[in-house]
């Protein structure tokens, strides 16, 4: 007979969580912009510069036009057919992409999508290729995935990349456009990714949460570079595009087999993306884009005016035309980018995310996000970080100390 493990009370509060959780950090963009809430709630007024999202003014269209009795309940878990025609619509219209809405899954934001896709391609061990500069959560959900995260330095050209597919590599991800640094994929580079994935038996993901944040028509969507969408996935979602980051809606577009399996985990772990937003999204969606959209335009205008400021100041940055960010050399600084972020934050009340963020390849950069604040209080923060860049006065003890101070706990 098996003995039933008796426990001590007292002893059990404290049981040890899984080594998965316990390997990963918290998010760092999220603990920066924690800190920033938090000196600001103290009355502190922060410069945020590392906000992932840009602000558009967008009003409240009529609740009450939605049939209330359907906004309560669970609905249908693929994302319903409506939004999902108004998503295949928008693909097609704007990057000229067929896909069928029964190639569409919707749920509660890219983030948890990627996740789900991590967990439906890879087994343990798999080995997941991601191209830095590398949105921080990547590498995170591949690790809650129990698969292994491998990373394509940021400056590898794009026929180099079958050097780092091993027997174990599943999957690659790239962002096009690219968080952080603006970079965009072309054409040529994405038709080169796809032959090369075919070759070697991967699948391929691309994130493209920022496809409208472009100025000319030159972003070309992976669904139009495999209109089969063959072992490909294409994530999207509302939270930058259309400014709505706080509802949580994201989309996945794929072939059927691959969005059929992406379904089950999507069953048992999210049910539905909330069912009133998608009925609000699926009866306005056009003329919340027609809002946002040349909200949208005016926000990469507005990164060309600051691109023309940096050049001007002479701070070193990766190449890229595209998203409210710049990812910005510190490399000339003589110490770590970590404490660099937090002295800006603490000292000056500038906020910032480190480039370790993105990868081993950039941890000599910050991402700067320009979404959120004037282009005065921009430049007069991009001149701060460039006279920080020359000087040393700037110690871990110090940046410690005045981080326990503060009463904020270190990363
Ligand atoms: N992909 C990238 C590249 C992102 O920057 C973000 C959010 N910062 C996401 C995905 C997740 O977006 P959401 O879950 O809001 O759709």
């Amino acid at each position: 007979m098996t003995k039933i493990k008796k426990v001590d009370l007292a002893e059990t509060s404290h049981l040890a969580l899984s080594n998965r959780v316990n390997a990963i950090p918290e998010a760092l963009s999220i603990y920066i912009n924690q800190l920033m809430y938090d000196m600001r709630r103290k009355g502190r007024d922060v410069v945020a510069l590392s906000l992932g999202e840009a602000f558009f003014k967008i009003p409240l269209f009529d609740f009450n036009k939605l049939d209330i009795e359907k906004c309560y309940h669970y609905s249908d878990s693929q994302g319903i057919l409506e939004l999902r025609e108004k998503i295949a619509g928008y693909y097609y219209k704007h990057y000229n992409a067929s896909v069928d809405p029964t190639e569409i899954l919707i749920s509660a934001g890219s983030k948890p999508i990627i996740f789900m896709a991590i967990e439906t391609l890879c087994d343990p061990g798999d080995e997941v290729l991601i191209h830095e500069p590398a949105w921080l959560s990547y590498q995170e959900q591949v690790h809650l995935a129990s698969a292994v995260p491998a990373f394509i330095p940021y400056d590898a050209p794009i026929k180099e990349f079958a050097k780092y597919v091993t027997p174990k590599t599943k999957l690659l991800i790239i962002n096009n456009p690219n968080n952080p640094s603006g970079r965009l994929y072309s054409a040529q580079e994405l038709k080169a990714i796809a032959n090369m994935a075919q070759e070697h038996g991967l699948f391929v993901l691309v994130d493209e949460a920022y496809s409208d944040f472009i100025i000319d028509e030159t972003f070309v969507s992976y669904a139009s570079i495999v209109p089969d969408k063959t072992n490909a996935l294409i994530v999207n979602s509302l939270s930058k595009n259309m400014g709505m980051s706080g509802w949580r809606v994201g989309y996945v577009i794929s072939e059927q087999r691959i969005i059929q399996a992406l379904l089950k985990v999507n069953q048992h772990l999210i049910t539905c993306a909330p069912t009133i937003l998608l009925h609000y999204m699926a009866t306005y969606f056009d003329e919340v884009i027609a809002i946002t959209m040349p909200q949208v335009r005016e926000v990469v205008k507005k990164r060309q005016r600051v691109h023309e400021i940096i050049k001007k100041i002479g701070l070193k940055h990766l190449g890229g035309d595209t998203t409210f960010y710049f990812f910005i050399s510190v490399e000339e600084f003589d110490g770590d980018v970590m404490d660099f972020a937090l002295y800006l934050l603490l000292e000056h009340g500038i906020a910032v995310v480190p480039g370790v963020a993105y990868g081993a390849s950039t941890k000599n950069f910050i991402r700067v996000s320009i979404g959120t604040e004037s282009e005065d209080r921009i430049e007069q923060s991009l001149y701060v970080i460039s006279d920080l860049i020359k000087s040393n006065k700037i110690t871990h003890k110090g940046v410690m100390d005045r981080l326990d101070a503060m009463g904020f706990h270190k990363f």
